[in-house]
């Protein structure tokens, strides 16, 4: 199955797209993981990409289609794919059709407040990606619960950063969700504050069928 999760920055995607892909035995493909991974490297690109990151800036769409369709071409994405964090413009979107044929995209709607409210509070394991929030704190603080390895704030989580994503979002982003819709292909999933994780993901499998 080849899935695409959408949503604002807070909506929970990331948490969701690794359960789901764990679920159905296919990679969970983020391109925000891949970035932050090659900004961690320290060559030139990855400086200029941590930089652009950190302002909470989108990256140009004809690079990030080159970075996605060489991830895309590896053999575990044969099988298929959940991916989080790309097409974030229509141009990515049409890049995207000449690279796979989506089955179906989730789109997690959930409201700003609630999205800067988890934002606020987020933090990520250095060694397995795990996430952790206000609402599921780590065990022992600062240490990650499944590995051991210490939790960190990403650097685009500061308030101003954060303004600026959701601002990309609301208008780069939110485009997309019309151009899949067109196509059929759009699950919408409201998540408002008063609902549990777990419910959510009821929801997402239900959607597809699973
Ligand atoms: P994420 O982890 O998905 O929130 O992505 C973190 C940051 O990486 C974003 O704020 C962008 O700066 C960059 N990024 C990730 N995916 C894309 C994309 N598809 N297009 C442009 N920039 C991206």
């Amino acid at each position: 199955m080849r899935l695409i999760i959408i949503g604002p920055q807070g909506s929970g995607k990331g948490t969701h797209a690794k359960k789901l892909a764990a679920k159905i035995g296919v990679p969970h493909i983020s391109t925000g993981d891949i970035l932050r991974e090659t900004a961690r490297q320290g060559t030139e690109e990855g400086r200029v990409a941590g930089k652009i990151m950190a302002a909470g800036e989108l990256l140009p769409d004809e690079f990030m289609a080159c970075l996605l369709k060489k991830r895309l071409g590896q053999a575990d994405a044969r099988r298929g794919f959940v991916l989080d964090g790309f097409p974030r413009t229509i141009l990515q979107a049409e890049a995207l059709e000449g690279i796979a044929k989506i089955d179906k995209v989730i789109y997690l709607n959930v409201p700003d407040g609630e999205c800067v409210r988890r934002l606020a509070g987020r933090k990520t394991c250095g060694g397995c990606g795990a996430i952790y929030g206000n609402e599921n704190p780590e065990r022992i603080k600062g240490k990650c619960d499944a590995c051991g390895s210490e939790l960190r704030v990403r650097e685009d989580d500061t308030e101003e950063a954060i303004r600026k994503r959701l601002a990309a979002y609301h208008g780069q982003t939110e485009p997309v969700l019309g151009f899949y819709r067109r196509k059929g292909l759009m699950a919408e999933i409201r998540v408002e504050r008063v609902r549990q994780p777990e419910d959510v993901f009821r929801e997402i499998c239900g959607a597809i069928g699973i």
